[in-house]
């Protein structure tokens, strides 16, 4: 009987992990979301066009700073939890190597390898010290030790994308504008554009994310809204 010999198949993974484009995506949609319903909280109160610039530039900035912060502990935790895992992996294995090879085919087994073929594996995966901590790092902590995410280009990514998302509904009150129709509309194809981009790494179609997203920001907007409205009426 003869072996087919298949040719070697390569594909891209899309990036799921991590990296920048995660809080980039959704730091825009915060961006819209959140100053879009700000901004109409703020003009459902009442209160003058200037007041309702004023307050969702505020919003921008603050929103901005806040994210990035929330993203950099985010990563650089989930970093520096990774790292010392590695190191007790490191110690582990400098101190009992015969059982940490024997854990790393018992991996195997437990995949599916039968049991001689998952010895060996493991055994020419051992034989060098200096990098067989990679190989446990990956197959027992599943982290790529070489590909660790960034904190600051987490934190850099997000201050951007939410200042880029929270700007739509603050430039038209910027350039002059006074009706609330105009900066609200703009948002909501905004999110429904973002939405559809998301469905791109998801299995959704883009008309669903996209409505998806119309719809939440929308009901977050119409919200704020009602409350300005009630508060505004009040004061
Ligand atoms: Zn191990």
């Amino acid at each position: 009987m003869s072996e087919r010999v298949l040719p070697e198949h390569h594909h891209d993974h899309r990036d799921v992990t991590g990296g920048w484009l995660r809080p980039a995506v959704f730091g825009v949609m915060d961006g819209l979301v959140s100053n879009t319903a700000l901004i109409a909280g703020v003009a459902g109160g009442g209160a003058p066009p200037r007041t309702v610039a004023l307050a969702g530039l505020a919003g921008l900035v603050a929103g901005a700073f806040s994210m990035a912060t929330g993203e950099y502990v985010s990563v650089a935790s989930q970093t520096e939890l990774a790292r010392a895992e590695i190191e007790v992996e490191k110690a582990e294995i400098a101190r009992v190597p015969a059982a940490e090879e024997a854990e790393l085919a018992g991996i195997y087994r437990a995949r599916g390898v039968d049991d001689a073929t998952a010895r060996e594996v493991a055994r020419q995966l051992s034989r060098d010290p200096e990098t067989v901590w990679r190989v446990h790092a990956r197959e027992e902590l599943g982290i790529d030790p070489d590909d660790l995410p960034s904190p600051w280009t987490a934190a850099l990514s997000s201050l951007l994308a939410f200042t880029l998302g929270a700007l739509v509904p603050l430039l038209p009150y910027v350039l002059g504008g006074t009706a609330l129709l105009v900066p609200v509309l703009l948002s909501l194809l905004a999110l429904f554009v973002a939405g559809a981009l998301v469905s791109r790494w998801t299995d959704r179609s883009a008309l669903y994310s996209g409505t998806r997203q119309l719809v939440l920001g929308g009901a977050a907007t119409g919200l704020t809204y009602v409350v300005g409205t009630a508060v505004g009426a009040g004061v």
